[in-house]
């Protein structure tokens, strides 16, 4: 699943190619229009296909940025403002094409389910090969009140005191560390690959308690979260299934990851554990963390 780093790394890719382009049309696959027709929310949320494809037309992108695990799509008809919002979910994939054979990649070719044609004749295509992807079209922010509740930027100011409030308060102390540092309520954009590496770095056990970490050791911990986020954009995201920034590209920072999916601690060549954290599988090195 993409995370913070890797969706940054769409960002980044994406920007530079989008905006100050207008949509022309709209075309969606089958399948999410056959979903949507069964009443589910498939990828497009909030409003049917149709309404979403007459809304779509004429916008034209002024913006393009993230905020934690979402990117934020500002577009702008006839002097009114909106918002996509784009969630990957497991494998959602954009690119940028003149025409669909440029996506070489079968399986992203395969699962194609929104083309916006653009007015110079090129394609923005969202593929998502396993549907959990969320394309939300709202006025503003405020209008979708999930994203109000989200943790500040991992890099801003504010973020690690925001965390230490969190952590002490009676609903998170009790929880084991690894399930609090993942929850977006508390620290923006920190999933499983980086909370696991982080959890490594500072030789603590996934499974710990919040309470029975010192408030300097947590303290050292979210500025090793934040160190290990900044390697990982400059790394351009770790490039884990289905996940490629845009075109099919593909980061390098799995190559560094010394704990995620690891069989053997790097440190001490003990055999890694995994337990499930919050559902999620939890890999750690039951000598070196404690
Ligand atoms: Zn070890």
């Amino acid at each position: 699943m993409p995370e913070l780093p890797e969706v940054e790394g769409v960002v980044r890719a994406l920007a530079p190619v989008a905006i100050g382009r207008t949509i022309l049309k709209v075309i969606i696959s089958d399948v999410v229009i056959e979903s949507k027709a069964q009443g589910k929310e498939a990828v497009i949320k909030g409003m049917t296909t149709d309404q979403f494809i007459k809304n779509m037309v004429d916008m034209k992108i002024t913006d393009l940025t993230r905020r934690s695990k979402y990117i934020y799509i500002a577009l702008q008809r006839e002097g009114i403002e909106y918002l996509l919002v784009s969630h990957l979910g497991m494998s959602g994939a954009w690119f940028t094409v003149n025409s669909i054979d440029e996506i070489v990649e079968l399986k992203f070719r395969r699962h194609i389910h929104v083309i916006f044609e653009m007015t110079d004749g090129g394609l923005l295509v969202y593929s998502d090969i396993r549907r959990f992807g969320e394309l939300r079209l709202i006025n503003r922010e405020a209008d979708h009140p999930p994203l109000l509740k989200m943790a500040p930027e991992p890099f801003d100011d504010q973020a690690c005191g925001y965390f230490l409030d969190f952590a002490l308060k009676p609903k998170y102390a009790k929880r084991a560390i690894k399930d609090v540092i993942m929850d977006g309520h508390v620290i923006s954009g920190c999933g499983n690959i980086y909370a696991t590496e982080a959890l490594y770095r500072m030789k603590i056990h996934p499974g710990r308690k919040a309470e029975r970490i010192s408030l300097k050791r947590k303290k050292e911990l979210f500025n090793v979260i934040v160190e290990v986020l900044q390697e990982s954009i400059d790394a351009g995201g770790s490039t884990i299934s289905d996940y490629r920034n845009i075109n099919g590209e593909a980061g390098t920072m799995q190559n560094r990851l010394e704990m995620y999916g690891r069989k053997n601690c790097p440190a001490c060549n003990n055999e890694t554990k995994s337990m499930k954290i919050a559902g999620r599988t939890s890999v750690y090195c039951p000598r070196c963390q404690r």
